[in-house]
């Protein structure tokens, strides 16, 4: 049935060429070498998860810290060997995290953990105290009369389980980014929610959240989960529970932040490149392992696996966007710069680096061939061919939308949210081997993508 529909849409496309020759490409023997190697032996994407962890750590957007990573990256880029390296800077709002603590005053007076969320309100040093009402979802808040939350601190709950294709994240998130707007035009001391997160440890997780429609900022922080499940089960005694928030956050106001940008020279500088990405910034808690630096090393790592083999027939851009977590600020600014260009394909890892298991793709009718043949190759590693239709990424998004052609290889995110933005986002989460798995499968999407990679001349045997 499904090859029916192939080859019937191919018909349909091009007339002339007869229905026997509408069978699967063979994955060229080429692309099949480059794969395995990097299966088996990639040390670039861990050099540079480890360099970028160890010699930079948190990247926190628009700080001084992200500044140190876009030098270390030209640095580093340089250093492979890479063409064109450069920054491309950008102004954005900067928000740091200060103090943050939280503490139950009564019935049962005791500390619990917490994170101020990306863009939250101060509660100056003092900070603030009130009685909690407490809602199990956003909606709940949302139907809520203003009188139930006014002069209160606010808590959400909800329950999201951890899944393979981290969809929970969409729906469960609303907590985090849309009840401080709510709660605080319904005239809330502050708001505290359940972090969205999968664990059970006592690492709260933060992310970006903004304060729409003119609602006054009020300070937002997440609860670690087991310190929303102690607060839920001193809620269910029924006496009022009185928290006191500490949450010292400081706008710095516009500050710089920029995309780092590194090229494989293709040999027609005329073809639309191909764009391979991740983000530099990171939270500030932990290191930003698992987002991003696994994310931007393996992209440039696919890079420089193509570079090392020969010249490809299409330019490779490396783009390790600047400002992701605040706001895809990086993604916007390369859009505002060069979302009119053509590009023959955006490429994004930004989801930690487990073994990636599908791979979608947008790449249009005309190329689905294209799309074929990435699949077939992509099959020996565990990969299974999911959309024609759809890609996805996070600064990638908004090109994508406007209808630019783009590639997903889905990392297996069943362990992602247990450390997505938390403290705990450090090296040791990065699984080398699956790593490997994950520069393979990047080295033969962009080799098949790439036009083809003639080897220099010096270095040509057989
Ligand atoms: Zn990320």
């Amino acid at each position: 049935m499904f090859r029916y529909i192939v080859a019937a849409s191919l018909l349909t496309a091009a007339s002339a060429i007869p229905a026997q020759i509408n069978h699967s490409p063979l994955v060229d023997p080429k692309v099949a070498a480059l794969r395995d190697a990097a299966l088996n032996g990639d040390q670039y994407a861990w050099d540079i998860t480890e360099g970028l962890t160890t010699e930079v750590g948190p990247r926190l957007a628009g700080t001084e810290a992200e500044a140190r990573a876009r030098d270390w990256a030209v640095k580093k880029l340089t250093e492979m060997g890479f063409a064109n390296v450069r920054v491309e800077p950008f102004d954005m709002p900067v928000w740091v995290r200060g103090r943050e603590s939280a503490e139950i005053l009564a019935p049962f007076p005791q500390p619990v953990v917490i994170a101020a969320l990306g863009n939250s309100g101060s509660s100056g040093p003092e900070g603030v105290t009130g009685e909690i009402v407490a809602f199990d979802s956003v909606d709940a808040l949302r139907a809520a009369a203003d009188d139930l939350v006014r002069g209160k601190i606010v808590f959400v709950d909800h329950a999201m389980p951890a899944n393979q294709d981290g969809s929970g994240y969409g729906q469960f998130g609303a907590p985090r980014r849309q009840g401080p707007t709510i709660a605080s035009k319904k005239g809330a001391l502050a708001i505290v929610v359940r972090s969205i997160g999968t664990d059970k440890n006592r690492t709260p997780h933060t992310g970006a959240m903004s304060f729409d429609d003119g609602a006054r900022p009020i300070p937002a922080g997440a609860l670690s989960n087991p310190d929303a499940d102690q607060l839920l089960r001193i809620l269910k005694r029924g006496q009022p529970v009185r928290m006191k928030l500490v949450l010292e956050s400081q706008n710095l106001g516009t500050r710089q932040s920029g995309n780092v940008i590194a090229e494989v020279p293709g040999r027609d500088a005329t073809l639309p490149p191909i764009l391979v990405s991740g983000h530099l910034d990171s939270w500030d808690q932990g290191t930003g392992a698992i987002d991003d630096a696994s994310g931007v090393a393996i992209a440039a790592a696919a890079a420089k696996r193509i570079m090392d083999a020969g010249r490809p027939l299409r330019t490779i851009r490396i783009v390790w966007f600047g400002a992701e977590e605040m706001g895809l600020f990086g993604g916007l600014a390369y859009r505002a710069a060069h979302g009119k260009e053509p590009h023959h394909a955006l490429i994004e890892s930004d989801f930690g680096a487990d073994k990636i298991w599908k791979f979608d793709s947008k790449l249009g009718e005309a190329r689905k061939t294209e799309a074929e043949a990435i699949g077939k190759a992509l099959a020996p590693l565990g990969i299974v061919t999911g959309s024609f239709t759809e890609a996805e990424g996070s600064d990638i998004g908004p090109m994508l939308s406007d209808g630019h052609f783009g590639v997903t290889l889905n990392q297996d995110g069943t362990r992602y949210f247990d450390l997505h933005h938390t403290s705990n986002d450090t090296l040791d989460k990065v699984d080398p081997a699956q790593l490997r798995q994950n520069v393979a499968a990047w080295t033969t999407v962009v080799a098949i993508l790439s036009g083809g990679i003639e080897e220099p001349k010096a270095r040509k045997r057989r």
